[in-house]
């Protein structure tokens, strides 16, 4: 068996952080602040359903290969289970779990009648031709025809999917069901009832939250100077929108290390490199090279977290120069790090806020497609839009009377709510 197998150990080096212990040490913080009862934590400390599938593909030299798949439903107190798949060669059983709380928490927060679940295949698929992903995409959802559902768990892109490998899952879905069930998976192609502003939505919400962060302290995105760790899905639009309104992104990165210019990048013509160059921005012209960790410790007003998990460490939490960092991966500053920023007034918001708004965009598309009546952009960005300055508004005023940092404001907002319909429903039997 390779390392995708189903026995992958987890913890690849000695410096391994557990995401899933992790993600209840912010549970027990938000309980504690909440003088929860203790069987009400214990139960939301469980995923509810954890399911692993095996996932045999024939690749495209005839060799078949086992691939372990998961799907995490941490919780569906509020509603059906949502949350992303994700194909990457990092993913395990933990991290997916963790992930999966985390969406119950966000869906939570952002009010948005959902629980919270996560998926992942850990692969990575640039080693992978299309018919080969289309092939693993089928299988992996015909394993887990009987857990999912528009009304059971819906499933949408993460890190290494998009509205292709969607597509695929709900076409494998309705062709098992006899009839098209758009409403199965989000983010989908508009062909098949996806919603107009999805793709941009995680990005455009980060950029709401920079906004409104920068207004409360009487600032403006104008001439904020702006670092941004990632440029994919979420940092490459995050990149782009803070761009048109004014910022100076002054350095992005991708996996292979990143681009610096002290007076600011411009994104479009950026972004046309990377389209040109097959996705690589190290040799774009008038930026310096810089890498990921360098680019972590930059001066800059604004950093933007937009890759992989724990990226600020307590190995680096020292350099870091940005006094606000907005969290567009999920848990990208650790714990401790965490609480060393706080402890020198970094502001940082959370995940479970900054990154909300593709799984409210994907709530969009679900009501959007459920009523027959398609929105135009605007009014989906609208929409959107109002629930992201809702929730930044909830949490800066709970973290205010509350004096807790905006994470911990950011879960208690989220964990209340979900024990507090966990109270109201009561437990069966
Ligand atoms: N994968 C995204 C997230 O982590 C979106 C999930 C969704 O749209 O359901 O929030």
């Amino acid at each position: 068996m390779d390392q995708t197998s189903l026995f992958a150990p987890d913890s690849p080096s000695p410096a391994y952080i557990c995401p899933f212990d992790q993600a209840c040490s912010y549970l027990d913080a938000a309980a504690k602040e909440l003088k929860l009862a203790q069987g009400v934590s214990e139960i939301l400390s469980h995923p509810r359903k954890v399911v692993t599938v095996s996932i045999p593909v024939k690749r495209d030299n005839g060799e078949i290969q086992v691939l372990a798949g998961h799907r995490v439903q941490h919780s569906d107190i509020l509603g059906p289970y949502k949350g992303g798949i994700r194909f990457h060669p990092a993913v395990t059983l933990r991290e997916v779990s963790a992930l999966a709380m985390l969406m119950t928490w966000k869906c939570a927060l952002l009010g948005i009648p959902y629980g919270g679940a996560k998926g992942g295949i850990a692969i990575n698929p640039k080693s992978y031709s299309i018919s080969e992903l289309e092939r693993i995409s089928r299988r992996y959802i015909s394993e887990l025809i009987k857990d999912i559902g528009p009304s059971v768990d819906i499933p949408a892109p993460d890190m290494g999917t998009s509205a292709r490998e969607m597509a695929w899952m709900m076409d494998t879905y309705s062709v098992n069901m006899g009839h098209a069930v758009p409403g199965v998976v989000t983010g989908k192609p508009l062909s098949i009832g996806g919603s107009l502003g999805r793709e941009m939505a995680t990005g455009r919400g980060v950029m709401i939250i920079v906004r409104e962060a920068l207004a409360d302290r009487g600032k403006s995105l104008s001439g904020t100077r702006i670092a941004i760790q990632g440029f994919g899905n979420v940092g490459g639009a995050a990149a782009e929108l803070l761009h048109q309104a004014g910022a100076k992104i002054i350095a992005v990165s991708t996996g292979l290390g990143g681009v610096f210019a002290e007076n600011g990048l411009d994104i479009s013509e950026l972004k046309a490199y990377a389209r040109e160059n097959n996705r690589k921005i190290s040799g774009f012209p008038q930026a310096k090279l810089i890498t990921n960790p360098e680019l972590l410790t930059l001066p800059c007003d604004v950093l933007i977290p937009a890759a992989l998990e724990n990226q600020i460490t307590q190995e680096n939490v020292n350099q870091i120069q940005a006094n606000l960092i907005v969290e567009a991966a999920n848990g990208p500053v650790t714990l401790e790090a965490n609480l060393s920023l706080e402890a020198r007034g970094v502001t940082v918001l959370p995940d479970i806020l900054s990154n909300a708004g593709g799984v409210v965009v994907s709530y969009l598309e679900w009501v959007q497609g459920l009523s027959y009546l398609f929105w135009d952009e605007e009014r989906v960005n609208g929409e959107m839009e109002s629930l992201m300055v809702q929730a930044y508004r909830k949490v800066m005023h709970q973290s205010q009377t509350r004096k807790i940092s905006p994470r911990l404001a950011a879960y208690v907002l989220g964990v209340g709510r979900v024990a507090q319909a966990l109270n109201d429903r009561g437990l069966y039997p």
